[in-house]
C-alpha cells in the first residue's frame, strides 16, 4: 500500500507565526507517525499580495523550525494553466456563470438584513445569474472585468443526497455532511487573480496525492466547497483533520510565553526553535 501522505501548504502573503508553525509541526509529526510523506506547497496564487520575498522568508523560517519535506516545493503561481483547465470544464458544463458586481453593489443589493456565508460575508443576491445571454456576452466582449460564480443550485443537483468527508479531529474519524449550500454562489474565479483558493486547492491536493489534509479550524467550512468541487470534477477525496487553532485555548498561554510575534521575529530575537516547538507541544 502507498503511504500516506501530508500536506503543509502556507500562503506567503504575510509572516508566518505560531499557528503556521503548529500546523506545519503536526503535519510533520503526523507523516512520521505514520510513515507518510511531508510535503510543501506554496499557495502563491495571489500574485499581488504573495511577493518572492515572504517565500523566501516563509522557507527560511520553516528550516529554521526543523521541518524536513520533501523537494520538490510546489508553487501555485507555476500551476496557474491547470486552474483555468478545471474551471474551463466547469464553464463547460453550465456551472459558472459571470459576475460583474462590485462589493459595493452587492452590500446596496442585500441591504442590511442579508444572509451571511459561514465567514460573515453577505450571500451573493443572484443579481448577475439573471442576467440574459445577449447581456453577458455583450458585457464579456467589451472586456469587463468579471469573477466567475458557481450556480450552486445547478451544481446541487448534480450531487447525491448526501455529500461527506471523513473528519478525525475529535480522535476518531466521523463523517461530516458536506453543506455548500451555505455559501450560495461563491466565487471560484477572482476577478483579480483568474482562479481561487476553492479550485486551486482540490487540483494540487490530487496532484500531490494528499491522503490527509491537515489544517487549522477556520477551514473546516470551506471543506464543503472543496468536497462540492471534488465530486463535480471527479477527484479523489482526503481524509481531513481541521486542528483547533493557536489563539484558542492552547494559544493563550502561549502567547503569555511568545506573544502574538512572527517566527522571524522570533528567531531575531534569539528565541531557538527548540523553544518554539517546545512551546506549542512538539
Ligand atoms: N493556504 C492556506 C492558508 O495559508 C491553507 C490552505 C489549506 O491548508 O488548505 O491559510
Amino acid at each position: 500500500m502507498s503511504p500516506p501522505v501530508f500536506r503543509f501548504a502556507p500562503s506567503p502573503n504575510g509572516r508566518l507565526h505560531l499557528g503556521h508553525a503548529f500546523s506545519a509541526l503536526l503535519n510533520e509529526k503526523m507523516a512520521r507517525a505514520t510513515e507518510g510523506r511531508f510535503l510543501l506547497r506554496i499557495e502563491d496564487i495571489d500574485t499581488i499580495r504573495c511577493t518572492p520575498a515572504l517565500t523566501s522568508l516563509m522557507l527560511a523560517d520553516l528550516g529554521w523550525l526543523g521541518l524536513q519535506w520533501e523537494e520538490p516545493v510546489l508553487r501555485q503561481s507555476a500551476n496557474l494553466g491547470d486552474y483555468h483547465a478545471a474551471q474551463q470544464t466547469l464553464r463547460d458544463r453550465g456551472l459558472l456563470y459571470p459576475c460583474f458586481c462590485s462589493r459595493q453593489d452587492i452590500a446596496r443589493a442585500v441591504g442590511d438584513e442579508a444572509s451571511r456565508d459561514p465567514e460573515g460575508q453577505p450571500l451573493y443576491p443572484g443579481t448577475c445569474r439573471h442576467m440574459t445571454k445577449e447581456d453577458r456576452s455583450q458585457r464579456l466582449a467589451r472586456g469587463d472585468p468579471a469573477a466567475w460564480r458557481i450556480d450552486m443550485s445547478r451544481a446541487l443537483a448534480e450531487l447525491p443526497a448526501h455529500l461527506t468527508f471523513s473528519e478525525e479531529s475529535s480522535g476518531s474519524a466521523v463523517n461530516e455532511i458536506a453543506r455548500p449550500e451555505g455559501w450560495g454562489d461563491v466565487v471560484l474565479v477572482r476577478k483579480d487573480i483568474g482562479t481561487s483558493y476553492h479550485v486551486a486547492v482540490v487540483i494540487d491536493d490530487t496532484r500531490q496525492g494528499v491522503t490527509h489534509v491537515v489544517r487549522g479550524r477556520d477551514l473546516f467550512h470551506a471543506t464543503s466547497i472543496h468536497r462540492l468541487l471534488q465530486h463535480l470534477l471527479r477527484l479523489p477525496v482526503p481524509r481531513y483533520f481541521h486542528h483547533a487553532l493557536i489563539n484558542d485555548e492552547a494559544g493563550r498561554k502561549l502567547s503569555k510565553s511568545l506573544g502574538s510575534r512572527s517566527l522571524s521575529d522570533l528567531r531575531q530575537e534569539g528565541v531557538s526553535a527548540t523553544d518554539v516547538r517546545k512551546a506549542l507541544g512538539f
